[in-house]
């Protein structure tokens, strides 16, 4: 899950579709969740139904595709107050806490990092139960609709990622690194290509750079590794 900084309200919202294009400047056009590609709509970090004050307030605004909104939205109103959703603390975010140290991604499958310490485990857990995002066939963890196909544009991302090393390591050059990031960002799942090239810090600031928003405070400056967040959980 990729760290972004949306910044400081651009203006103010009567209605909060009206916010898309804003945060798409500012953050990507992708899910903020599952990092998928996708014209999302404006998503509600803590939900406009429970939390009505912040339903055009920016800084409860990220970007979500179907999926992640509607498992996401069946988690946050299971239950009475006090259920999952109604606080920000009972989950990692984005816009808040280094989500890049959260979670490992692999094939195989996405999972809480071991880097997580002991205390936000269960948070980290959460947070991907949050959404789903970590839903794969054949796993623990499978889709549970047919119409859940992130893990599927995700598995297209490492395809195409892996192709894409093999074919800088045969033939390096500034040009192809460069090409590689931008076809990275246009294809979205930035964690999946940031572990393809987990040992390329070259590649890892460009990666940082391309995708729009990426928190530059979340990322040691000279080797793109990802540091404790500021004022984050994580
Ligand atoms: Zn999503």
């Amino acid at each position: 899950m990729r760290p972004v900084e949306r910044g400081a309200a651009p203006k103010a919202y009567k209605d909060y579709n009206l916010a898309l294009n804003d945060l798409y400047e500012r953050i990507g056009r992708g899910c903020s969740y599952c990092e998928r590609k996708y014209s999302g709509a404006v998503e509600h970090m803590l939900p406009k139904g429970r939390h009505t004050g912040l339903a055009t307030t920016w800084s409860n605004f990220l970007l979500a595709c179907a999926n992640c909104n509607s498992i996401k939205n069946k988690q946050q109103n299971a239950g009475v107050a006090g259920n999952a959703g109604a606080a920000l603390g009972q989950y990692l975010w984005p816009d808040t806490d280094n989500t890049a140290l959260a979670f490992d991604y692999s094939r195989g499958a996405i999972g809480v990092s071991a880097a997580v310490p002991a205390a936000l485990v269960n948070v980290a857990q959460a947070t991907m139960v949050m959404t789903g995002f970590h839903r794969l066939p054949h796993t623990g963890n499978p889709p549970k609709s047919r119409k859940d196909l992130r893990w599927k544009e995700r598995n297209e991302a490492w395809d195409l990622a892996e192709r894409k090393a093999l074919q800088l390591a045969s033939r390096p050059s500034p040009e192809l690194r460069e090409t590689i990031a931008e076809l990275a960002a246009a294809t979205g799942f930035w964690s999946v290509w940031r572990t393809v090239f987990a040992a390329d810090a070259d590649m890892l600031g460009r990666l940082n750079r391309e995708f729009k928003g990426t928190a530059p405070t979340c990322f040691d400056p000279t080797t793109f590794q990802a540091v404790q967040r500021q004022g984050g959980q994580l």
